[in-house]
């Protein structure tokens, strides 16, 4: 059911259609204002809405804009969560070999398919440990105050939150010693987006809602720590350190 992006209250319909392209936006009865003004912004609007954390816009992609689904994930919510995984896989190749750590570690002596396969293993495994963290939490902490726990939601919402990491594009294009630092930047904007979608989603208080995404990252470091132990590579203490 739509829901109104201001107070999260459900509504029939977002907009009434008397004729092709001629809408009248439908008020919401419970807090008086537009039930969904996204409907008419495009998406430069949505994207800025998001850099400056507005819950109303995660209401709008969560519950408006991406058609239901009992399981699985919307095919362009998993589309970006592909390419989120190879900017992590970029990132990390460029830190290692700005910080000279790949003829460091004997890294370079490997192939170069290799050397980008063993990154990529590494940040689909972080991906992967990190969204299972913050499920886990959620249905411990969560699991009995709701009829229904979308699970699929729950990636969804990180995902969407995670765009902040589209940002390194940037590092294509500008100076890379002007940017040095962005990444730190870039990965706070991701931490309190996180933050502000999961409590949308989960329609919860930011206190807990750090606690949780604070365990899925927590489970990430101990997926990188694992990996350490496993392979007793000290390569891998290079790169789970990004
Ligand atoms: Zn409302």
């Amino acid at each position: 059911m739509p829901t109104c992006v201001e107070c999260g209250t459900a509504v029939s319909s977002l907009y009434t259609e008397y004729s092709k392209g001629n809408i009248r936006l439908t008020y919401c009865e419970h807090c008086q204002k537009l039930a969904d003004k996204y409907v008419e912004h495009d998406y430069v609007i949505i994207f800025v809405d998001m850099m400056l954390h507005k819950k109303p816009v995660y209401r709008h992609l969560l519950f408006n804009r991406l058609p239901y689904r009992d399981t699985g994930i919307d095919p362009n919510v998993f589309k970006l969560g592909i390419l989120l995984i190879l900017f992590d896989v970029y990132i990390k190749w460029f830190r290692l070999e700005q910080e000279g750590a790949v003829a460091e570690i004997g890294f370079a002596q490997h192939p170069l398919v290799f050397q980008y396969l063993y990154i990529l293993f590494l940040c689909v495994t972080e991906f992967m440990s990190f969204h299972f963290g913050v499920r886990l939490i959620v249905s411990l902490w969560y699991g009995g105050r709701y009829a229904i726990l979308k699970y699929n939601y729950i990636t969804t919402t990180l995902i969407i939150s995670s765009f902040g990491k589209m940002l390194l594009i940037l590092m294509v294009i500008w100076d890379y010693t002007a940017l040095e630092y962005s990444w730190h930047l870039v990965y706070f904007i991701v931490f309190t987006s996180n933050i502000e979608a999961l409590s949308v989603f989960l329609d919860t208080g930011y206190l807990p809602t750090t606690l949780v995404i604070l365990f899925g990252i927590c489970c990430r470091m101990l997926m990188q720590v694992a990996f350490i132990k496993i392979t007793g590579d000290s390569a891998l203490v290079t790169l789970a350190s990004m």
